[in-house]
Formats: structure tokens, sequence, C-alpha cells
């Protein structure tokens, strides 16, 4: 049986985005995958309530991934059952003028997620080193200490009780072709059409580069890339489903216990009714 441990980016060592294939389904049957999915959306969605209650710990999960690998459709399906309060979605977008005026976490920051609360983060501080480093939107000087930066900013997210799942969503260049036409040729998908994908598309074999090096500077016991095969949908919202009901089940949220000793608060009760 494969397990999340096999798409984990081991801590200290290369990101070679050639040893995962996009194509891979772990040996498993959709029918079966489908069930699991299910199952773990239920239990995501009672895990998330305990840990809304007990108000302590967070959860954020971080997707990055070329145009088109999934990033929305995997957020609605794995999170469909959650509580909507206490979830809660950021999509990071090209940075305001406001943003740019501050460091490059300062909207980062803003958005983690509460004690008690999921956050998930669609494209985030990543960016900072894939667009901005392919496009060349700041020197190679500033964008390189940024992995360290990151890996700080990380680890106290961690310290501060909040559990970190990163997931990158492995299409290949022939999946994305297809989808992005798709967005060309469906009327429902029309408004997905953006020329800049097919920019961002034509700069293939960068964004790859920098995927691998943001993937092996970042992958830390802490806060670890997952690899997310993501040509074949039903396998990439299993596997997620997968990393993220774990990620849940470490937090190990419970029900705190009453304030007050119940047998005072039933003579409380009992004198005010
Ligand atoms: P989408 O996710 O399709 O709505 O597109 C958002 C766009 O914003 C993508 O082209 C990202 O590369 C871009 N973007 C996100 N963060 C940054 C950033 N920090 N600097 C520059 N562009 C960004
Ligand atoms: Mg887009």
């Amino acid at each position: 049986m494969p397990t999340t441990n096999d798409y984990r980016v081991k801590p200290g060592s290369k990101a070679k985005l050639s040893d995962w294939d996009p194509e891979n389904t772990a040996g498993l049957d959709r029918e079966d995958a489908e069930a699991k999915l299910e199952a773990n959306r239920e239990r995501i969605a009672e895990l998330q309530y305990k840990m809304y209650a007990e108000g302590k710990r967070a959860l954020l999960v971080i997707f990055q991934a070329m145009d088109a690998a999934g990033k929305d459709s995997t957020t609605r399906h794995v999170f469909k059952g959650v509580n909507p309060t206490g979830i809660e979605v950021t999509s990071f977008k090209k940075p305001s003028e406001e943003e740019l005026a501050h460091d490059f976490l300062w909207r980062i920051h803003k958005a983690v997620p509460a004690r008690g609360s999921i956050g998930v983060f669609n494209r985030s501080h990543y960016e900072d080193v894939l667009v901005v480093r392919v496009e060349d939107l700041v020197p190679k000087k500033v964008w390189s200490r940024r992995y360290e930066l990151i890996r700080a900013f990380e680890s106290q997210l961690r310290q501060a009780g909040t559990e970190i799942v990163k997931i990158y969503l492995h299409i290949s260049k022939e999946q994305q072709r297809r989808r992005l036409l798709k967005r060309i040729t469906d009327p429902k998908r029309h408004w997905k059409f953006n020329a800049a994908d097919f920019e961002a598309r034509a700069k293939w074999d960068d964004y790859r580069e920098a995927y691998e090096d943001a993937l092996a500077e970042c992958s830390t016991e802490d806060a670890p890339w997952h690899v997310v095969p993501a040509d074949h949908k039903w396998f990439r919202k299993y596997l997620v489903s997968e990393i993220v009901r774990e990620a849940l089940e470490r937090i190990d949220p419970k029900y705190p216990g009453p304030e007050i000793d119940p047998a005072e608060a039933m003579a409380l009760v009992e004198r005010y009714d």
C-alpha cells in the first residue's frame, strides 16, 4: 500500500521532478480512491470541528502548481464537508502597490490561519521565489536569500502551533495543454482563460528549475513539501485528502473539558431557573 511518505520531498535531498510521474496512481483503482476520499472528507470535517473547539492549534495548507494543475478544484473537493466558520481560503495574486511597499511576507503573515482554523493558500510566499525569479522581478541577490527567510518564517509559525502542509500539484506539460485548451473551447471555462498562462507555459523549464530549488531548499522536517501527481484528478484529490487528514490526526485536537464543575453548573441553572 502506498503511503503519503512516498510523495514527501525528503529534507536535505535534491528534488528532481523527473523522479515523480505526473500520471502515477500508486496502483489504486478509481472507485477505491473515490471511496477513500469520501471517508477522508468526513474525518477531516470531524477533526476540524474539534480543532476549532479546542482553539489551540491551526493547520495551513499551501498549494503551488503550474496553471490548470487543479489548485482550486482540489480545494473544493477536499474541504467540501468542513464548517465554513473554521476555514479560510486565500488566493495570492500579483501583489498590490501596498503589498509591494512591504516585505514579501507581510501579506502572507496577515493571512495565516488563527488558532482553531484551517487556512488554505492558493499560491503563496513561494511565488516570490518562482514567478519572481523566472520573470526577473527582483535581482537574484534578493530572491536567493528568500529560501532562508521562508524556512525561518515557517518554523516560527510551527512553534506558534501551526501545522504546515505544502503541496506541489505535479502536472505534465501535455496534460496542461489539454486543460488550457478546454478553457478556450468550453464556454463554462472561458472565465479561466488567461493569456499569461501560455506565457508561463512557454517558460516551462525555467519554472521547473525554480520549483525544484524551492522544493529542495524548503522541504523541512517541520514543513515538508509533497509532490502530488496531478494528471489524474481522482488520484490528486485522494492523495491530498490523505495528506490533510494525516496532518489533522497529528494535531490530534481534543474537545476542551468544562470550565466549571458540572455539578456547580447544574446548581447555577437551578438557582436562576
Ligand atoms: P491565478 O492564480 O490564475 O489567479 O493567477 C495569479 C497570478 O498572480 C499568477 O500569474 C501568479 O504568478 C501571480 N502572482 C502571485 N504571487 C505573485 C508575486 N508575489 N509576484 C508576482 N506575481 C505573483
Ligand atoms: Mg490562472
